[in-house]
């Protein structure tokens, strides 16, 4: 069970999560589901989602993992009926399948330190670029007009988007992620002013550097000394330290509360130790 943050009492609400295989979706869906809500775990990882939704049946919580591709209107709408069927309409839908891919990063921050054989701005892969546009672009609209439908019906409902640091200034070597996230805050703030009198909101985090179990190699050293690139990271976080994955879910779960946050709507919380407010002077 989780330490959780807030204990904001979900139960008779409909919870679907992309890319709940994921390290931090996974999380919010063990965070809501200890809440007592319902939770459809969605990923293109079939056997990651399973084997969350059985770990949380046998504490007794309500998951149900689904294969799905975000980009597969077709194929999620078969979820979605699925889901229909098995916990009724969609009241929260968290879009947080997402990522980056290698063909969309140079090997290097700046074009003057290039050396011959390295990757430069100018060997970016267009399929690669295209790929990570649209599974973070149209991986969260493709789902959002899926679901969302039975909020409109219902006149009520909660989408949450997941941007990133990037999206407010661009990190080096990454301009495709960096772009898509910036499209994602800003669609956040579209779809919010869209559904705004049909009884929906829709806002977004923003993560800042974490550290988890699958990262901490790249951003330490083996005696624990950031790595040079951490150490920018670190040198541009006003309070000095990374952000633990679970410092996540008090925003998350506060901003999918129609009572706690029912005036948000358009919002993308840094949750970041400061590193978006901070010039690095
Ligand atoms: P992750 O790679 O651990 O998980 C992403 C999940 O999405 C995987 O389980 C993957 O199978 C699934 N997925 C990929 N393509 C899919 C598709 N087409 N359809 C359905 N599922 C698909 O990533 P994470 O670190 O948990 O990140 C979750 C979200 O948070 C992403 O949007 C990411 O961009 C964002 N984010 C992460 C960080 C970070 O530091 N980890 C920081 C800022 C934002």
């Amino acid at each position: 069970m989780l330490d959780l943050p807030l204990n904001i009492d979900y139960t008779g609400k409909t919870v679907v999560i992309t890319g709940a295989g994921g390290v931090l979706c996974a999380e919010m869906v063990k965070a809501f589901a200890q809440s007592g809500a319902r939770v459809a775990a969605l990923d293109l990882n079939e056997d990651a989602v399973r084997r969350l939704a059985d770990e949380l049946k046998n504490e007794g919580l309500e998951c149900t993992g689904y294969k799905a591709n975000v980009l597969d209107a077709e194929a999620l709408e078969e979820v979605h009926k699925s889901v229909l069927a098995k916990y009724g309409p969609c009241d929260i839908l968290i879009n947080g399948a997402g990522g980056n891919n290698p063909k969309a990063t140079t090997d290097n921050e700046y074009q003057h330190e290039a050396r011959p054989g390295q990757k430069t701005f100018f060997e970016l892969d267009a399929a690669g670029v295209d790929f990570v546009f649209r599974l973070n672009f149209q991986g969260s609209l493709i789902p959002a007009q899926v679901f969302a439908k039975d909020m409109v019906e219902r006149q009520s409902g909660n989408i949450l988007n997941i941007s990133s640091m990037n999206a407010y200034t661009p990190l080096t070597k990454i301009p495709a992620y960096s772009g898509a996230k910036a499209a994602i805050s800003n669609f956040t703030q579209w779809l919010a002013t869209y559904f705004a009198r049909s009884g929906i909101r829709c806002n977004a985090i923003a993560p800042g550097f974490l550290v988890s179990n699958q990262n901490r190699a790249l951003l330490f050293n083996e005696d624990g000394t950031p790595t040079p690139r951490s150490g920018k990271i670190l040198n541009g976080t006003p309070a000095g330290r990374f952000v633990d994955s679970s410092e996540l879910l008090g925003g998350v779960l506060f901003l999918c509360d129609d009572r706690a946050a029912s005036a948000i709507t358009g919002v993308v919380l840094p949750i970041d130790a400061g590193f978006a407010a901070y010039s690095g002077v």
